[in-house]
């Protein structure tokens, strides 16, 4: 098979690969579809996430869908037989530790994750073995593309669950990326009364608009904080999502939050610190969530996708073979051709 490797930072190869075989339990997957998701850019421009540093020849991909081509022993044909189609959970958490115990899979001690480096490679290839627990059948109405965007979109329900977005809340979005624009979506579904939009991208704010922000702000200096504060009365937003993955944007996050609100963190900022104003959070009183991944949110999305009342696919703005793979990569680092989410696809 081939696959996409990593050979140090902005160096994308193809390389020959022995195919894989299934093990107990494990599916093979023929992978159709990959996003190129911001935490991979992190690996393709800096080579780590904090401590979690690639090895040459890693291969990235955590978003993805494909095609069952075999299972392993101990899978059942009533769960799953060859040609369904799946949307793959990227996580395998082991069940038995004291936080997977305690309900928190995402929190797993054991945790592997595909396309974490060093050791585990992901889906930027044409077959993979993946546990069939973690996988989930996807019907003709989801594309591959949009089974891709699933992951992402359990980002983005795990982040509202944790806002507990109220029947009329003013919600405030940093960062119309593809989370940002699945969480606004996500947040309207919850019953967000008015939704505020912001990004330093003009096209990303249309994009906000289309999907349903109520009001949307460019972020040129410093006067957003105002306008949001302007824009309710001087109260601030109920619930704030920041899903920039800039320094600034927790910061802001906090200033625009109202007294007792909330603010959630999904961003990954490219340095390893988080800061935002002590006596604003504090006398605020303000709850601060921070998102790791997602956890119980493969049916729920599926669910949403599957009767149209989320739209994953107006997000899948650029489509690229496996060999193409390094344009997707540098498309996406510089925000090229309105790029929102662009996806691979290992076999085409
Ligand atoms: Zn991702
Ligand atoms: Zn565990």
């Amino acid at each position: 098979m081939k696959a996409l490797a990593l050979h140090g930072t902005h160096n994308l190869r193809v390389i020959d690969a022995p195919d894989p075989e299934p093990g107990p339990g494990e599916v093979l997957i023929r992978v159709k579809s990959v996003g190129v998701c911001g935490s991979d850019l992190h690996y393709y421009k800096e080579g780590c996430i904090g401590d979690a540093v690639i090895r040459d020849g890693f291969i990235m991909g955590h978003e993805f869908a494909g095609v069952i081509e075999a299972a392993g022993e101990g899978v059942s044909v009533r769960e799953f037989r060859v040609g369904d189609r799946v949307a793959v959970d990227p996580s395998i958490a082991c069940g038995q530790c004291e936080f997977c115990l305690k309900g928190h899979p995402n929190l797993c001690l054991n945790l592997r994750f595909a396309g974490q480096p060093p050791d585990e490679d992901g889906a930027l290839r044409q077959l993979v073995n993946w546990p069939a627990r973690c996988c989930f059948k996807i019907s003709d109405a989801i594309s591959d593309a949009d089974g891709a965007m699933l992951e992402p979109l359990g980002v983005a329900l795990f982040a509202t669950d944790l806002g507990k977005v109220q029947l009329g809340d003013t919600v405030v979005i940093i960062g119309c990326g593809p989370i940002g624009l699945l969480t606004l979506q996500c947040a309207r579904l919850a019953g967000a009364g008015r939704v505020i939009a912001l990004d330093k991208l003009a096209y990303r704010l249309k994009a906000a608009r289309d999907l349903g922000a109520d009001d949307t702000l460019l972020v040129t200096g410093d006067s957003h904080i105002e306008s949001v504060l302007d824009w309710t009365a001087g109260r601030g937003a109920d619930v704030v999502f920041e899903a920039a993955g800039d320094n600034d944007a927790p910061r802001d996050a906090v200033e625009m939050a109202r007294r007792g609100g909330m603010v959630v963190y999904i961003g990954i900022p490219p340095k390893d610190y988080i800061m935002f104003s002590a006596h604003s959070s504090r006398r605020k009183g303000l709850t601060i969530k921070l998102v790791r991944r997602m956890k119980h949110t493969y049916p729920r999305a599926i669910q949403l996708v599957e009767s149209g009342k989320i739209d994953v696919s107006a997000l899948v703005t650029h489509t690229f073979p496996l060999h193409e793979g390094g344009k997707a990569f540098d498309l996406v680092s510089v925000y090229a051709d309105e790029v929102i989410k662009a996806v691979i696809e290992p076999n085409a």
